[in-house]
C-alpha cells in the first residue's frame, strides 16, 4: 500500500470513516470526495473524476444503507441508488486501469433461510428476506460486476460481506437507523427524561451478529493488502445475540434500568443471520473488539456528537 493512491468512496459513512481512520498507519495517500464535487449517481462525474484522481486503489463504502424500515419503506431508492453507484464506479475503474478495488456487500445477500453459519457458496441459493431484497439484489449486482470484470478484462476486483456493523458515526435518527444505534439512543434519552421503558420492534427473538466499524476497516484493509480472488469473503466476529439480549447489554451500558416493550407492528426480519468467518480466519485475520466494550466506545461516541438530545 506504501504510496499508492487510494479513493475511499463513501467516507463520510460510518465504514468509509473507518476505512479512512485505518489506511491512516498505511503510508499511502488516501482520496475522498465530497457529493458536491462527484455525484457517484452520475456516471459523467464518477468518470471525469477517476480520470483526474487517477487512483492506484478503491474502497466502495458508498452506498444507500438503512435499518429494516427504510428498507421496506424507500424499495426503490435502495435499489437503484446502490446498483448506479457500483456500476458507476466499477466502469470507471476499469476504463482508468485501477489496479484493485474492493466492493463492500452485506449480510442480507444470503438467503432468508440459509443454513447457519452462513458460507460464502450460500449466495442465490434461495429466496431472500423481502424486507431488504431490494438492497441485497443491489448488492448481489455488485459482487456479480467485480466478478464480471475479473472473468472479461481481468481486474483485480474483489468484495467482501460485512455483517450487521456498528460503531462511531452510525446513523441514529430512529425511523432510518440499524437496530444498534436506536437502542443505544432509546436507552438514552428514556434514562435522561425517567421513562419506565424502552420500545422495541418485533419479537426481540431474531438473532443478529455484529461487528465493530473499525474491526471491519481492519479486515478491509487486510483483504486489499493480500487477498485477490473471484469469491467474496465474509467479514463478521463469529458471535450473535437475540435482539433482546442486546436490548439488556445495551441498556445495562446506558445505565438505563427500565422494562422493554414490544412494538408487534413493526417487522422482525429474517430469524438470524450468523456468518461464516471461516475463510478470512483462513487467509489469517481475527476481530479484536469485544461486542461490550464496542457498545461503550459507541455509546461515547454518541453523547459527544449528539449533544441535541443530552
Ligand atoms: P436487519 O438486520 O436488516 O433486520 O436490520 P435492523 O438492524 O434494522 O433490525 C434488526 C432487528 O432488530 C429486527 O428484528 C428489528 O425488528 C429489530 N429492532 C428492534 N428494535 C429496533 C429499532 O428500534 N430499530 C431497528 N432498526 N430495528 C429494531
Amino acid at each position: 500500500m506504501t504510496n499508492k493512491c487510494v479513493y475511499v468512496a463513501g467516507h463520510r459513512g460510518m465504514v468509509g470513516s473507518a476505512v479512512v481512520r485505518r489506511l491512516a498507519s498505511e503510508g499511502c495517500e488516501v482520496i475522498t470526495a465530497d457529493r458536491d464535487v462527484v455525484d457517484l449517481k452520475r456516471q459523467a462525474e464518477v468518470e471525469a473524476f477517476m480520470r483526474d484522481a487517477k487512483p492506484d486503489a478503491i474502497v466502495m463504502a458508498a452506498a444507500k444503507v438503512g435499518g429494516i424500515l427504510a428498507n421496506d419503506t424507500y424499495p426503490a431508492d435502495f435499489l437503484y441508488d446502490n446498483l448506479i453507484i457500483e456500476a458507476n464506479i466499477t466502469q470507471s475503474a476499469f476504463q482508468n486501469g485501477v489496479q484493485k478495488m474492493l466492493f463492500l456487500g452485506s449480510s442480507c445477500i444470503y438467503p432468508k433461510m440459509a443454513e447457519q453459519p452462513i458460507t460464502e457458496d450460500a449466495l442465490l441459493t434461495g429466496p431472500l428476506e423481502p424486507t431488504n431484497e431490494w438492497y441485497a439484489i443491489a448488492k448481489i449486482a455488485g459482487i456479480k460486476l467485480a466478478q464480471a470484470y475479473r472473468k472479461q478484462h481481468g481486474c483485480d476486483f474483489i468484495s467482501a460481506m460485512p455483517t450487521n456493523l456498528y460503531g462511531p458515526g452510525d446513523n441514529f435518527e430512529l425511523n432510518s437507523s440499524h437496530v444498534m444505534p436506536a437502542l443505544i439512543r432509546k436507552a438514552h434519552e428514556a434514562k435522561l427524561r425517567g421513562d419506565d421503558s424502552i420500545t422495541v420492534w418485533g419479537t426481540g427473538a431474531p438473532r443478529r451478529e455484529f461487528l465493530h466499524a473499525d474491526d471491519c476497516a481492519d479486515a478491509l484493509v487486510f483483504l486489499l493488502k493480500t487477498y485477490s480472488g473471484d469469491e467474496h469473503v465474509n467479514v463478521g466476529s463469529s458471535q450473535d445475540v437475540t435482539i433482546i439480549e442486546l436490548t439488556e447489554l445495551v441498556c445495562e451500558i446506558v445505565g438505563f434500568g427500565g422494562t422493554i416493550v414490544h412494538d408487534l407492528s413493526k417487522p422482525d426480519g429474517a430469524p438470524r443471520k450468523l456468518m461464516s468467518a471461516e475463510r478470512i480466519h483462513s487467509l489469517g485475520w481475527s476481530p479484536t473488539i469485544e461486542l461490550r466494550e464496542g457498545i461503550s466506545a459507541t455509546y461515547q461516541w454518541f453523547r459527544k456528537n449528539h449533544a441535541a438530545v443530552e
